[in-house]
């Protein structure tokens, strides 16, 4: 077996554990999990996401990644916090497992959690939502966005940081470069700027693959819940992260290699013309004063549609 090479640098003769094909790193467990932090202040620092003064609200869902993140943003002393947003799937107990993720994460790191129930902020849940419209993960992933936006800003956070991982990055940009997606293509950046009401958004998982982020999650004995959720509307892996992971496993280091060179080469090609892939001007909703294409926005449209539909 394969030596870990850092330990063989301090002239160690440890037998490494973890082999990081991308990286051609053979590396042992607690070599991994230094690597693994040191990569991540990498990627923060190399895309300029955060500094150590500001204050991180880290979006939380009780997965590998989202609880990874919030893991090692502790471990590497930066002051990140959680919010976790109750979506009421009850269907395998989802959401009340999610939550007890959370909380024990939360415990853990001993960093306050911030709880939004859907349903007492809403008078919906994501099950009440999906008997109405097809598109529920879509209007899903839109609430989820609008309390994290306005719970950063409510509370003072100057960045929220979500769990996105490499393969979440590579397949997205293959489907959207395959269908010639000018408007995401164009904000297919790590970081998000603070603009026209939204807090800056940043996903320091980008360079890690979910295997990185799930064998750091077991080393740490993280309490992630490893099922994903019940509701989701692909039944089976979206075709383009089959073919990424195709293309990884017979080319090691093709996903980094795709999206790092889409970044560096490709994307500053739309920096003059960002506007003209922007969406519509945004307007502030008028009822609750957050950033919409429309007003009201979508979130003070559906609270209306469900309270005149429990009347
Ligand atoms: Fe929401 Fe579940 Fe759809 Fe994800 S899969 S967007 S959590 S309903
Ligand atoms: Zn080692
Ligand atoms: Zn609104």
């Amino acid at each position: 077996m394969a030596r870990c090479r850092l330990c063989r640098n301090e002239k160690k003769r440890t037998p490494a554990e973890i082999y990081l094909p991308a990286h051609r790193l053979p590396l042992c467990r607690q070599h991994f999990v230094e690597w693994f932090e040191r990569y991540l202040e990498r990627t923060i620092r190399s895309f300029r996401m955060f500094s150590r003064r500001e204050k991180i609200l880290v979006a939380v869902s009780g997965g590998k990644d989202s609880l990874t993140l919030w893991q090692a943003l502790t471990s590497l002393g930066y002051e990140a916090d959680g919010l976790f947003i109750y979506l009421g799937i009850e269907e395998n107990s989802f959401s009340l497992l999610s939550r007890r993720a959370v909380e024990a994460t939360a415990e853990r790191l001993g960093r306050p959690l911030h709880i939004i129930d859907m349903e007492a902020e809403l008078g919906f849940t994501i099950p009440d939502l999906r008997k109405k419209t097809r598109k529920y993960c879509s209007m899903c992933g839109s609430v989820k966005r609008y309390y994290l936006n306005q719970l950063a800003k409510r509370l003072g956070y100057q960045v929220i940081a979500t769990g996105h991982n490499l393969d979440d990055e590579a397949s997205s940009l293959l489907g959207n470069l395959l269908n010639w997606n000018l408007k995401y293509l164009a904000r297919k950046y790590p970081v998000l700027p603070e603009e026209h009401g939204f807090v800056r958004k940043v996903k320091p998982l980008c360079r890690f693959t979910a295997k990185e982020i799930r064998t750091y999650a077991e080393i740490k004995g993280l309490p992630y819940l490893p099922e994903s959720c019940p509701l989701s509307e692909e039944a089976t892996r979206p075709l383009y992260a089959e073919l990424m992971d195709e293309l990884e496993e017979k080319a090691p280091g093709t996903k980094l290699r795709f999206y790092l060179e889409y970044l560096r080469k490709a994307l500053p090609l739309f920096a003059e013309k960002r506007e003209n892939f922007m969406d519509k001007a945004l307007i502030k909703c008028e009822r609750c004063g957050e950033p919409a294409v429309s007003s009201p926005c979508l979130v003070c449209r559906l609270k209306e549609e469900f309270k005149n539909h429990a009347r």
